[in-house]
C-alpha cells in the first residue's frame, strides 16, 4: 500500500515543530537512485502527513551537511523546481520500501496526535531552501545563514 497522494495543499499554516526523528534516521545515499519518486514530509493535514512529491534527478553534493545528496525535481516547485536534499529527508513513493515505511510510521505516530484537533493544513517548518537551492532540515541549519 502506498501512502495517499502527496499534493501540496494550499496556504498551509506554519506551526514550527521540532522533528527529532529525521536527523537520526540511518539511511544511505545508495538507498535511492535517479528516476525514483520520493516525498519530503512537510507537516500534517486532515489526520495525515503531507509533503512535496519529487523526482530524483541525479547525485549532487549537499553543502549544508557536506555529504552526498540528491538533486530533486519538484514539478510544482515554481522558482524552486530543482533542489538538493540529503538522503534522510527522502521517503520512497515509487516503490514499497520497508525502510522508508518505518520512518513514515514513526513520523505519523509522533506528529499526527499532536495536531489531531486541527482542521487546517499544518506546515511544521522542518525545511527551508537556500538561495542556492539546497534543502535544509532545521537540525542541519547552521547559524549565520
Ligand atoms: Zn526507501
Amino acid at each position: 500500500m502506498l501512502p495517499p497522494p502527496w499534493t501540496p495543499p494550499p496556504a498551509p499554516v506554519l506551526a514550527l515543530t521540532p522533528d527529532p526523528l529525521t536527523p537520526i534516521r540511518d539511511i544511505t545515499h545508495a538507498h535511492f537512485q535517479a528516476g525514483e519518486t520520493v516525498v519530503v514530509l512537510k507537516g500534517v493535514a486532515g489526520g495525515e502527513l503531507w509533503g512535496d512529491a519529487m523526482r530524483i534527478v541525479a547525485p549532487s553534493w549537499h553543502t549544508p551537511t557536506d555529504e552526498d545528496g540528491w538533486r530533486l525535481r519538484d514539478p510544482t516547485g515554481g522558482a524552486q523546481t530543482y533542489t538538493t536534499g540529503h538522503p534522510r529527508y527522502l521517503v520512497h513513493l515509487s516503490r514499497r520500501c520497508p525502510d522508508c515505511l518505518i520512518h513514515l510510521r514513526a513520523m505519523e505516530d509522533t506528529f499526527l496526535p499532536r495536531f489531531a484537533d486541527r482542521e487546517e493544513v499544518i506546515d511544521c517548518g522542518w525545511y527551508t531552501t537556500t538561495a542556492l537551492g539546497q534543502l535544509v532540515h532545521l537540525a542541519d541549519a547552521r547559524g549565520g545563514r
